[in-house]
């Protein structure tokens, strides 16, 4: 195997490290709410406005943040009232001091704590709240959330270089709105500090410190995962429309026996060709091809449904019956059409299903990676942000 030997470049991290508050990530960001209730759990906070210093929240001390009439935010401490602001910031005295946050009448989340600075004004009538919080932080709390806090220390390793390089390529995702990433899927989920038990997570994070996935010139690579490829690696321009060079499909032997290697759905053949007959004017009195769309086969991954030339998109199917995968191959069943697919989600790039199975049997990190990044080597960033 044309097995890649991973170079770590150790630049002189000297900017990266005395920055330590450097990512602007918007939390809450998929909720609504006009009154937001803070403590300080750990560590005193420093509150202040446009103007200046405005007073201290000492640790176990309360905040509370409000909506006024006239889109100020209206602010009390431990009661007291403390003035109205147009911005609002809360400044930790050391790196590891965190807030607890419980927005009131929010319908999706109770409570919960982040680490780092905050920055809080009114839009559109709703409390934004931006975490200033340094990525390595910030990883902890995306480990948790995206995959979970049972796995083993060397698979969180793998899951925090490639969130770190996620985080190092994205840092303008958001930049037309003043902050660099949101903390939902549409970036990456995010969902406070880690405030568990598994030091996996911790030393996942701090034993990769810093390090990040690049191509042969040295730029940031592209890290794109799914729960399982199926058994076989998508290429970008069957998913996206784009195709990115150093992600040709490649077969995954490390998956195929895991949880979601595999799924079945049922549809009623009428919605089966109501969609083909509308959305790509599938002629449903052609016998043969009515044939061909119910036995439809798919053993290694394709991008179009039946054959190319009907221009049938199997992302398009997936998304209008919401299938786990493109992966699937049809059969009739009575008045439906049977789908077995392969997989779960678009399936570029790093499989965790198979990463785990590799952690399972023993392989380090790096070769995990070298595995599905083929083409990547892991480099040490010098500094992540500071040209906003
Ligand atoms: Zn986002
Ligand atoms: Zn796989």
């Amino acid at each position: 195997m044309n097995c890649l030997k991973f170079l770590v470049f150790l630049v002189l991290s000297h900017a990266y490290i005395a920055n330590a508050q450097n990512l602007r990530v918007k939390v809450f960001s998929q909720d609504y709410f006009s009154i937001l209730n803070t403590q300080a759990v750990h560590g005193d906070y420093q509150i202040h406005g446009q103007e200046g210093f405005i007073s201290e929240l000492k640790e176990g001390e309360s905040l509370r943040l409000q909506i006024n009439s006239s889109q100020q935010l209206h602010l009390t401490k431990n009661g007291e009232f403390l003035g109205l602001f147009d911005t609002l910031f809360l400044h930790q005295s050391s790196h590891h001091d965190y807030l607890q946050f419980k927005p009131q009448g929010s319908k999706l989340i109770k409570q919960r704590q982040y680490e780092g600075d905050f920055e809080v004004t009114v839009q559109d009538g709703h409390l934004h709240l931006l975490n200033l919080v340094f990525i390595e932080s910030y990883l902890e709390g995306v480990l948790s959330a995206e995959a979970g806090v049972r796995c083993p220390k060397e698979y969180y390793k793998i899951q925090a270089i490639i969130s770190r390089t996620f985080a190092n390529n994205n840092i303008h995702k958001h930049k037309s709105e003043g902050f660099f990433m949101c903390d939902a899927v549409h970036c990456q989920a995010y969902y406070g500090r880690y405030d568990g038990e598994s030091n996996a997570i911790i030393n996942g994070v701090k034993e990769t410190y810093g390090l990040i996935l690049v191509d042969s010139m040295g730029n940031s690579f592209p890290t794109f995962f799914s729960a399982n490829c199926g058994g076989q690696s998508a290429e970008t321009d069957q998913v996206w429309n784009v195709s990115l060079p150093n992600y040709e499909s490649r077969p995954d032997t490390f998956c195929i026996h895991t949880r979601q290697a595999h799924w079945e759905k049922y549809i009623t053949r009428k919605e089966f060709f109501e969609f083909l007959s509308k959305k790509f004017f599938f002629d449903l009195n052609d016998d043969v091809l009515v044939s061909h769309a119910l036995n439809f086969k798919q053993e290694q991954r394709q991008t179009f449904f039946i054959h190319p030339s009907l221009g049938i998109p199997l992302r398009d199917m997936r998304a209008a019956f919401k299938l786990r995968s493109t992966f699937f191959s049809c059969e009739p069943v009575g008045d439906k059409v049977l789908f077995k697919g392969k997989g779960f989600g678009h399936g570029i790039g790093l499989c965790q299903e198979g990463a785990m199975q590799m952690v399972d049997q023993g392989m380090s990190f790096n070769k995990i990676l070298s595995f599905y990044f083929k083409e990547a080597k892991l480099s040490k960033i010098n500094f992540l942000i500071n040209h906003w």
